[in-house]
């Protein structure tokens, strides 16, 4: 422990996000780099408790060393905090700036004051890394003469094949995109996770020794998924069965892409879109510098249907693009400030919380874009074919119906509201069915593939599956958790034991 009386001395002070009026006319990371003396004496707020709760059940779901890094930065000892940092996480660029941080939620000091800022510390140990160049590829002393394909380049699988390259497995990933990342590449947008980011560790990992091929859809000869997005225009199908020949395991980390639709009168208008289609395209103009199939919502009226983070990053997408306003539509109540009763400390907070996007509205337009409780129910025409505005009306959630949805609608509150651009944010509902049903995969009942968390073995030999494609929409944390885990599991398979390391489960997973 760095400093015994440094929860007592120093305030919570997270390092602040760029000024959101300059930021909204880039694309540039939302982030600032902090002093050293500021992490230094944010880390000595830790107080090494005696059971460490931030790494619990309840916390870091890559069971991060926290209070042992927090005691090394505030020591100045940075090298040994990367390689305490790099033991439990393959890929700590991504969670620093991505994670929404449980473990803050979990810490003890949270309990009477606010958190230890984890998320900043963890950040700035793997920026210094990078920036000092201490990362460098580090390729496998033995080669097993096994190989593994890994279906989804998302952080599932390449954490996966991090790992299964490490016990020496010759590794080769399949992605259907033109970029490889998954949603670190085409789904959380540059401001929140630069793509120069993702590319550097997606290229130490080929230096290592594991083969990416993109644009390669594995599915069926008729599966035509050309028309995901712009990123997906080149794709070509690769036989699942050859896979299955070729290689002497397989890990599908697909996640979970199958948007949830808004089947209301109207839905076939143009100008309604998924937020994916959406998102990717700009990232992809962004990055091609070529704007030929930007969905672009320049001066137009957007009306986002949905929170969340894919909500978020449409609507500072939208601000960058220049809209001319901005709507965001939740239908469930907001959530309360504080912790509500039953969702006590060290479970993640569930209470109302303002990101970047909605800072940037504020900002913008004068006043936060979400209002809750909220549900639409027609998109209508200009009568050329393309949406003008929705119809929306109020609901109650205090009276279910019977036979029906768990509110009712308020009547008399039906609102008109001026809409160019639509995008639906609604979550997701799994993976596509397409490889799931050419291989013929067992399915568990929310239509995800059906694994234990732990073995993460399919219902057919020698194919396993980890990430959102197994456990539902989740985090990116969440997904390196099972890429590691899979690994193991997959490497136990292939050598008889492992000595990869076990990420720990959450309690759901548990029972
Ligand atoms: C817009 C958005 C913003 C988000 N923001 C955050 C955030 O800020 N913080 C956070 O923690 N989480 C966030 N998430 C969630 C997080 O990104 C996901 O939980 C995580 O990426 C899941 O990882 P994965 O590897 O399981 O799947 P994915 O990242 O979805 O990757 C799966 C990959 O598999 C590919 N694929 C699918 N089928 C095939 C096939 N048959 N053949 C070849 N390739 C295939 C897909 O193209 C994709 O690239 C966000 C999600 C979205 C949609
Ligand atoms: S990965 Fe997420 S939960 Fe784990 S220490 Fe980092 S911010 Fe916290």
């Amino acid at each position: 422990m760095g400093k015994p009386t440094g929860f007592k001395e120093f305030q919570r002070q997270t390092v602040p996000y760029r000024d959101p009026v300059l930021r909204l006319g880039d694309y540039g990371e939302i982030f600032t780099e902090p002093p050293v003396e500021h992490l230094q004496q944010q880390g000595a707020r830790c107080m090494d408790c005696g059971v460490p709760f931030c790494q619990s059940i309840n916390g870091c779901p890559v069971d991060n060393l926290i209070p042992e890094w927090n005691d090394l930065v505030y020591n100045n000892r940075w090298r040994d905090a990367l390689d305490r940092l790099h033991k439990t996480n393959n890929f700590p660029e991504f969670t620093g700036r991505a994670c929404p941080a449980p473990c803050e939620g979990a810490c003890v000091l949270g309990i009477t004051d606010p958190p230890v800022t984890i998320k900043n510390i963890e950040n700035a140990i793997i920026d210094r890394g990078f920036a000092e160049g201490w990362i460098t590829p580090n390729l496998p002393e033995k080669r097993t003469g096994k190989k593994v394909a890994i279906v989804g380049s998302g952080p599932a699988g390449l954490a996966a094949a991090d790992q299964l390259n490490k016990a020496g497995h010759l590794v080769t990933v399949y992605e259907r995109a033109d970029r490889i990342g998954g949603l670190l590449m085409y789904g959380i947008p540059n401001m929140k996770l630069g793509k120069d980011v993702v590319d550097r560790r997606v290229d130490l990992l080929r230096e290592e020794g594991i083969t990416f091929i993109t644009n390669a859809n594995v599915g069926p000869a008729d599966a035509d998924v050309t028309q995901i997005s712009t990123a997906h225009r080149e794709t070509k199908n690769i036989d699942p069965a050859n896979l299955l020949d070729e290689f002497d395991a397989v890990l599908l980390a697909t996640g979970a892409t199958k948007p949830r639709d808004l089947p209301i009168p109207g839905r076939e208008l143009s100008g309604i879109y998924m937020a994916m289609e959406f998102l990717t395209a700009n990232t992809k103009c962004l990055l091609d510098d070529n704007n030929d199939e930007l969905i672009s919502a320049e001066d137009k009226n957007v009306v986002v249907i949905g929170g969340g983070d894919t909500g978020t990053d449409c609507i500072g997408t939208s601000i960058r693009q220049g809209c001319k306003s901005m709507i965001n539509l939740e239908i469930v109540p907001q959530p309360p400030d504080e912790r509500a009763p039953d969702n006590p400390w060290p479970q993640w907070p569930r209470i109302f919380r303002t990101d970047y996007g909605h800072e940037e509205s504020a900002v913008k337009f004068g006043s936060d874009p979400r209002t809750y409780t909220v549900e639409t129910v027609d998109f209508i025409s200009d009568g050329n074919g393309a949406v003008k505005a929705i119809k929306t009306v109020q609901v109650d959630w205090s009276k279910p119906q019977e036979n029906g949805p768990p509110f009712s609608r308020i009547e008399g509150s039906e609102k008109e509201l001026p809409a160019d651009i639509v995008l639906l944010a609604m979550g997701f509902l799994g993976p596509e069915a397409y490889l799931a049903e050419s291989l013929g995969l067992d399915l568990d009942p929310r239509s995800n593939y059906k694994a234990q968390h732990g073995p993460f073995a399919t219902s057919i030999e020698k194919v396993f599956a980890a990430g959102d494609c197994r456990r539902g929409q989740s985090l990116v944390v969440w997904a390196i958790n099972e890429g590691r885990g899979a690994a193991r599991s997959i490497d136990r398979f292939l050598m008889g034991d492992s000595r990869l390391p076990a990420p720990g489960i959450a309690m759901a997973d548990a029972v």
